[in-house]
């Protein structure tokens, strides 16, 4: 076989996740309609949303040459100029941003977004010094976790964990085992955070940015589920931005994801940066998505779906499966959720568990129940690299998809309800 360059032997090669999301696919493609995936991303058809999409398409149909110009144009590498200005207005009459389309780039999803600014802020220089990317708060975004081109770069942080009852809990930074060094380049946080469902506070937001601006590096919040838009977030925010902050957002979780566009808003020197990655690697990106919203940002309309539909959507999924754990688990197992602040997902905490999560998939699997095991969030941890400092924590998550409908989120929940009990029972 051909030999592959340390960047083929890192990204060319699959990755954990990768095999866990072969194994998710290959299980639904036996198990078909039996099984219950609750292992995803993806966004629900949310009825009112698909009739959106339907909608532009036809207009966009009816009015000579508009489709032909989305499907038949090489755009520039940062974007469409009219949609990048219809952002940079929204956000100005909105929010009161000071920002201009200089501040705004069209990425391929959110997700090549990070691998342009992940790989072009950290990493090795060319004097040979190298830098970390710092996680303020772990478990955070699995799809981080392998985008490096060089050498691992994140430097994650264990959080505090408040135990909030019996049955709930929530991860708060841990300010004070936080130091930022000369070689973080950058602190980095998904909010709401993917997978815990955490939503840092505007206090939180405001001494992480505080902290970047001390030593003058961006402070990156990736914001695929948050403010303005899709606003899967529960708790009460102000959509933030500033130059010291680079916000990512995705036209993704709101319904998009086949048009894979992502937007970066930050300052002017980092969108060219990422509209050189973009023409390097991919020439232009995909028109359609900023054709279908461009109308719906000018109109505030894609607020208006997002606050008013999209949100409570979200709200009532994560409602209805708490409100089923609850009913489902014997009150006297260890459990405890990650209160649902945002995103698509139940974050379960074992303590104590005699199985460790990835025992616990492959059990659920053989039941039909597809979940992912916890452990894969916690990346970047130093700590974990210390056998004296071990964190059992890791091991006694998983994170659960409550998109689905009602009778799989039930179904899943009563699986692992009986799995988690009968572990307990044989310790
Ligand atoms: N960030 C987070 C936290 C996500 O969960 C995802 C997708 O699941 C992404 C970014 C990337 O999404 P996309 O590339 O579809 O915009």
């Amino acid at each position: 076989s051909w030999e592959l360059s340390e960047f083929g032997e890192r990204l060319a090669c699959g990755s954990g996740i990768g095999e866990l999301m072969d194994d998710l696919g290959h299980a639904i493609a036996i198990g078909g309609d039996r099984i219950c995936m609750l292992g995803g991303g993806q966004p629900a058809h949310i009825p009112e949303i698909d009739a959106v999409w339907r909608r532009r398409i036809e207009e966009i149909s009816a009015v000579p040459g508009e489709l032909e110009h989305s499907l038949g144009n090489y755009e520039p590498p940062v974007g469409n100029a009219a949609f990048r200005l219809a952002l940079a207005e929204m956000f100005q009459r909105n929010f009161g941003w000071k920002i201009g389309p200089e501040n705004i780039a069209v990425t391929p999803g959110g997700q090549s977004a990070f691998f342009f600014i992940l790989n072009a802020l950290a990493g090795r220089f060319s004097d040979g010094r190298t830098k970390k990317v710092m996680l303020p708060v772990i478990p955070e975004y699995i799809g981080y976790a392998n985008q490096s081109v060089g050498e691992d770069f994140f430097h994650a942080v264990r959080p505090r964990i408040e135990k909030i009852g019996k049955h709930r809990f929530k991860y708060r930074v841990d300010f004070e085992q936080l130091e930022v060094t000369d070689d973080i380049a950058a602190i980095c946080v998904s909010r709401p955070t993917n997978p815990s469902g955490n939503v840092l506070t505007d206090e939180e937001i405001d001494h992480l940015a505080n902290l970047a601006r001390q030593h003058n590096i961006p402070l990156i919040i990736d914001g695929a589920y948050g403010v303005p838009f899709p606003n899967a977030i529960f708790t009460d925010v102000t959509p933030m931005w500033d130059d010291q902050m680079v916000l990512t957002l995705s036209l993704s979780k709101i319904g998009l994801p086949g048009t894979r566009t992502g937007i970066v808003i930050a300052r002017e020197e980092l969108i060219q940066s990422i509209a050189s990655m973009t023409s390097i690697i991919g020439l232009a990106n995909t028109n359609i998505g900023q054709t279908i919203v461009k109308p719906l940002i000018e109109t505030d309309e894609l607020l208006r779906l997002s606050n008013d539909v999209v949100r409570p959507f979200y709200l009532q999924k994560s409602i209805d499966a708490i409100a089923m754990a609850e009913e489902i688990f014997d009150d006297a197992t260890p459990y405890r959720i990650h209160r649902s602040e945002g995103a698509f997902f139940l974050w379960m905490w074992f303590e104590d568990l005699p199985i460790t999560a990835t025992e616990l998939y492959e059990r659920l699997k053989r039941r039909d129940v597809l979940i992912v095991p916890g452990n894969y969030f916690f990346f970047g941890d130093q700590l974990s690299a210390d056998k004296a400092k071990p964190w059992p924590h890791r091991d006694q998550c998983i994170r659960m998809t409550f998109t689905m409908p009602e009778e799989k989120v039930r179904k899943g929940l009563e699986t692992i309800a009986d799995e988690v009990q009968r572990a307990y029972r044989s310790k």
